[in-house]
């Protein structure tokens, strides 16, 4: 494991959040598998990260009630309503924008379903994270998550914000603008309900 992911799980530890390291997708499923109970709700956050190593797909599979928002056609009252069952779940799982070498999460959310169940609701919160989006300071968080993965994801979105043309921010004030919450997640009440998982390689963005 890379000193610094190491550095980065013992600080987690210090703000009461835990730290895992996955060489690769299989371990990765591996250690999902003994952090979740068959039959729990689970809820998630748009991820490329868990699109990307399977993790959806066995989420999906498994004998777990997933509250999955990617379902095809749902409307929005219907995502409303499984935003709202997030808050309840056993378990919410999602990735991140960023995390800092002193155990520090930072998103940046359009309406707040993602962030707002990392923060309070779920028993426990399983955060996947590629060493791609290790930085570290804080300021260092926003940056990347400023100026290359709200670009992307608005990209991601089709939305007509300023971001996709220019390929950076310019914190604009467009009506689809997609930063909205800035959210810096220090340290827990509860020990060990946050839960980060490095895996080994870049992942999402
Ligand atoms: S603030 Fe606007 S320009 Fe900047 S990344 Fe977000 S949507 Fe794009």
């Amino acid at each position: 494991m890379d000193e610094k992911i190491r550095n980065t799980i013992t600080n987690l530890q210090k703000n009461n959040m835990a730290g895992y390291y996955a060489e690769n997708t299989k371990e990765l499923l591996l250690l999902l598998s003994t952090l979740l109970i068959k039959g729990e709700r689970i809820g998630c956050g748009d991820s490329i990260t868990l699109e990307e190593t399977g993790v959806f797909e066995y989420l999906r599979n498994e004998d777990f009630t997933f509250y999955d928002k990617h379902q095809l056609n749902l409307t929005s009252e219907e995502k409303r309503a499984i935003y709202l069952k997030n808050f309840d779940t056993d378990t919410f799982i999602t990735g991140t924008n960023a995390i800092t070498t002193d155990g520090q999460l930072f998103n940046i959310d359009g309406n707040g379903s993602r962030v707002a169940p990392m923060i309070y609701g779920p028993k426990q919160v399983i955060v996947v994270v590629g060493a791609n989006k290790l930085v570290d300071t804080v300021e260092a968080a926003v940056y990347r998550t400023r100026q290359i993965a709200a670009p992307m994801d608005a990209k991601r979105l089709y939305k007509n914000t300023p971001c996709v043309k220019l390929g950076k921010c310019i914190n604009c004030k467009h009506e689809q603008r997609i930063c909205n919450d800035f959210v810096l997640i220090s340290r827990q009440f509860i020990k060990d309900r946050i839960k980060v998982i490095f895996i080994n390689g870049n992942y999402g963005y």
